[in-house]
Protein backbone atom coordinates (compact mmCIF):
# COMPACT_ATOMS: atom_id res chain seq x y z
CA UNK A 1 0.00 0.00 0.00
CA UNK A 2 1.58 3.63 -0.84
CA UNK A 3 0.72 6.73 1.12
CA UNK A 4 -0.25 9.90 -0.96
CA UNK A 5 0.27 11.80 2.00
CA UNK A 6 -2.95 13.20 2.14
CA UNK A 7 -5.09 13.98 5.16
CA UNK A 8 -8.98 14.62 5.39
CA UNK A 9 -11.23 14.66 8.09
CA UNK A 10 -14.86 13.16 8.13
CA UNK A 11 -17.54 15.26 8.31
CA UNK A 12 -20.80 14.96 10.29
CA UNK A 13 -22.50 13.07 7.97
CA UNK A 14 -19.25 9.80 7.33
CA UNK A 15 -18.32 12.06 4.66
CA UNK A 16 -14.67 12.16 3.24
CA UNK A 17 -13.83 13.99 -0.01
CA UNK A 18 -11.47 12.28 -2.46
CA UNK A 19 -9.22 14.55 -4.06
CA UNK A 20 -9.60 15.45 -7.02
CA UNK A 21 -5.79 14.73 -8.29
CA UNK A 22 -6.65 11.30 -6.68
CA UNK A 23 -9.80 10.69 -8.22
CA UNK A 24 -8.06 11.76 -11.57
CA UNK A 25 -5.34 9.22 -11.23
CA UNK A 26 -7.37 6.71 -9.88
CA UNK A 27 -10.26 7.23 -12.87
CA UNK A 28 -13.05 7.78 -10.67
CA UNK A 29 -15.43 9.83 -12.64
CA UNK A 30 -18.28 11.86 -10.83
CA UNK A 31 -21.39 9.22 -10.50
CA UNK A 32 -19.20 6.48 -10.33
CA UNK A 33 -20.22 3.87 -7.99
CA UNK A 34 -17.89 2.39 -5.29
CA UNK A 35 -17.18 -0.80 -3.90
CA UNK A 36 -16.67 -0.69 -0.76
CA UNK A 37 -14.27 -3.07 1.30
CA UNK A 38 -12.44 -3.60 4.53
CA UNK A 39 -9.34 -5.18 5.62
CA UNK A 40 -8.12 -5.39 9.15
CA UNK A 41 -8.32 -1.52 9.94
CA UNK A 42 -8.42 -0.45 6.15
CA UNK A 43 -11.16 0.91 3.90
CA UNK A 44 -10.71 0.59 0.84
CA UNK A 45 -12.52 1.92 -2.22
CA UNK A 46 -12.53 0.17 -5.34
CA UNK A 47 -14.57 1.55 -8.80
CA UNK A 48 -17.61 -0.86 -9.24
CA UNK A 49 -17.60 -2.94 -12.01
CA UNK A 50 -20.60 -4.45 -12.93
CA UNK A 51 -20.42 -7.62 -14.62
CA UNK A 52 -22.44 -9.29 -17.35
CA UNK A 53 -26.61 -9.29 -16.24
CA UNK A 54 -26.86 -12.93 -17.73
CA UNK A 55 -23.49 -14.64 -16.55
CA UNK A 56 -21.94 -12.29 -14.12
CA UNK A 57 -18.35 -12.15 -15.79
CA UNK A 58 -16.94 -8.88 -15.56
CA UNK A 59 -14.62 -9.89 -18.57
CA UNK A 60 -15.15 -8.38 -22.31
CA UNK A 61 -18.13 -6.44 -20.91
CA UNK A 62 -20.59 -4.21 -23.30
CA UNK A 63 -23.20 -1.79 -22.65
CA UNK A 64 -26.20 -2.02 -24.59
CA UNK A 65 -29.09 0.40 -23.55
CA UNK A 66 -28.06 0.91 -19.82
CA UNK A 67 -27.58 -3.05 -19.53
CA UNK A 68 -23.93 -4.63 -19.17
CA UNK A 69 -23.44 -8.04 -20.96
CA UNK A 70 -20.59 -9.86 -21.68
CA UNK A 71 -19.14 -10.58 -25.56
CA UNK A 72 -19.77 -14.20 -24.91
CA UNK A 73 -23.84 -13.83 -23.86
CA UNK A 74 -24.23 -11.45 -26.88
CA UNK A 75 -22.65 -13.76 -29.61
CA UNK A 76 -24.86 -16.57 -28.01
CA UNK A 77 -28.19 -14.40 -28.19
CA UNK A 78 -27.35 -13.37 -31.87
CA UNK A 79 -26.54 -17.24 -32.74
CA UNK A 80 -30.05 -18.11 -31.07
CA UNK A 81 -31.66 -15.51 -33.16
CA UNK A 82 -30.18 -16.39 -36.42
CA UNK A 83 -30.98 -19.95 -35.60
CA UNK A 84 -35.06 -18.50 -35.10
CA UNK A 85 -34.63 -16.55 -38.04
CA UNK A 86 -33.22 -19.68 -40.07
CA UNK A 87 -35.83 -21.83 -39.00
CA UNK A 88 -38.83 -19.13 -40.14
CA UNK A 89 -37.08 -18.89 -43.22
CA UNK A 90 -37.24 -22.86 -43.40
CA UNK A 91 -40.63 -22.32 -42.55
CA UNK A 92 -41.57 -20.09 -45.19
CA UNK A 93 -39.84 -22.06 -48.07
CA UNK A 94 -42.51 -25.17 -46.80
CA UNK A 95 -45.47 -22.57 -47.03
CA UNK A 96 -44.54 -21.55 -50.46
CA UNK A 97 -44.19 -25.34 -51.32
CA UNK A 98 -47.50 -25.93 -50.63
CA UNK A 99 -48.87 -23.11 -51.85
CA UNK A 100 -47.64 -23.53 -55.14
CA UNK A 101 -48.49 -27.25 -55.22
CA UNK A 102 -52.24 -26.49 -54.50
CA UNK A 103 -52.50 -23.82 -56.72
CA UNK A 104 -51.27 -26.40 -59.40
CA UNK A 105 -54.46 -28.86 -58.85
ZN1 LIG B 1 -22.32 -13.04 -19.85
Amino acid sequence: MKSTGIVRKIDELGRVVIPKELRATMNFATKDYMEIYTEEDKIILKKYNPGCFICGSVKDIVEYKGKTICRDCLEEIQKSVWLVDKWIYDKMQWVNLLHFLFFLR
